[in-house]
């Protein structure tokens, strides 16, 4: 009598038996030149304050922030997007376009001191503003009772452009707009060309989330919004609804119409899904935002012994290369890389 089969033949626990075999097999990989790493820097000489909410998170002066960068490109990181704190803020964000402002200044440090590093610059007003808004607001009574509140779009756009190109003509790699108003990667795009910065690319923060897991990051930038009379409370009014993938598309096809050359997800591992559509749907570069919130979390949990941080960290990124993402901005970007090269921290 012929048996029938008695066990599986397909077996894949077969490419699962040494690590060299599952090498072999592995659809996903997670390299250092993945990996985008923020950093924040604030006005002074040999400033170091600790981020309370991000431990391991620093806001550098600038000779601060040229010895770290170097510590992160020695340990393989390959890219930084800087966030600047201003001197001052107030109501227009004039700090954010100052050829002589925190950010340029830190580009042309970095430029000059670490050579082979790719220098991103978050173009937004948020940190700029006295009020901690992406934009300029609305006059209070613009249209009547109850019809100021809000972000101005449309005159927000000619400085974000300003703000951009300050940033390239001090020498920054990539321009990364993160404000979500409408149409701004066509302004700045033409911002760029219009000042001879035609090669400059962007990186659109194309789907940005308002949520609740950029906390920690607005303690390191100083960037949230405060209270008070015709001021927004929150930025649901230009950032995205957690609940619309569709729309996400649709923002991500606006920037690529506008001239966007790499596109972002934000954040990251609550939003997976998100960057898989987007993975399916366009061929530019992904890039997705391991946030300031999603951080905290693995920090908090390591510190009390719950979770192998080492392994979460490298497992959580190399899911969000799964999902579709090419690029990862994370703050473990030196520890991360340093430990995929080998060189640790
Ligand atoms: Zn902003």
């Amino acid at each position: 009598m012929i048996h029938a089969m008695p066990f599986p033949q397909e077996r894949p626990r077969r490419m699962r038996r040494t690590e060299a075999l599952r090498s072999l097999v592995r659809e996903t990989t997670l390299a250092p030149d993945d990996l985008i790493w923020p950093l924040f820097v604030v006005p002074g000489q040999r400033v170091r304050n600790a981020v309370k909410s991000m431990p391991g998170v620093f806001q550098l002066s600038i000779d601060e922030l040229v010895a770290e960068a170097q510590a992160g490109f020695d340990a393989g990181v390959r890219a930084v997007i800087l966030f600047g704190v201003p001197e001052h803020k107030d109501a227009g964000g004039s700090g954010a376009y100052d050829d002589d402002g925190i950010v340029p200044r830190a580009v042309r440090a970095l430029k000059a001191n670490v050579p082979g590093l790719v220098v991103m610059t978050d173009v937004c007003m948020c940190e700029y503003t006295d009020h901690g808004h992406c934009g300029i607001l609305k006059a209070p009574l613009a249209g009547g009772p109850g019809q100021g509140l809000g972000v101005d779009n449309d005159s927000t756009l000619p400085l974000l452009a300003r703000e951009a190109v300050a940033h390239a003509r001090a020498g920054a790699d990539v321009v990364a707009p993160s404000d979500m108003m409408d149409g701004r990667v066509a302004a700045i795009r033409e911002g760029l060309d219009i000042a001879g910065f035609g090669d400059v690319p962007i990186l659109s923060y194309a789907a940005k989330f308002a949520g609740a897991f950029y906390g920690p990051f607005r303690d390191a930038a100083e960037s949230a919004p405060i209270e008070g009379p015709g001021i927004p409370k929150d930025r649901k009014g230009y950032q995205m609804d957690p609940g619309n993938w569709r729309e996400a598309l649709r923002e991500v096809a606006l920037d690529v119409a506008e001239g966007a050359d790499m596109v972002m997800v934000k954040p990251a591992v609550p939003y997976l899904d998100v960057v898989r559509q987007i993975r399916d749907r366009f061929d530019l570069p992904v890039a997705a935002y391991h946030v300031s919130g999603e951080y905290a979390m693995i920090k908090a949990a390591a510190e009390r012994g719950w979770l192998d941080e080492e392994r979460v960290m490298l497992e959580t990124l190399l899911c969000i290369r799964r999902a579709g993402a090419d690029l990862i901005l994370t703050y473990y970007g030196k520890d991360a890389a340093g430990l995929l090269t080998g060189r640790r921290r």
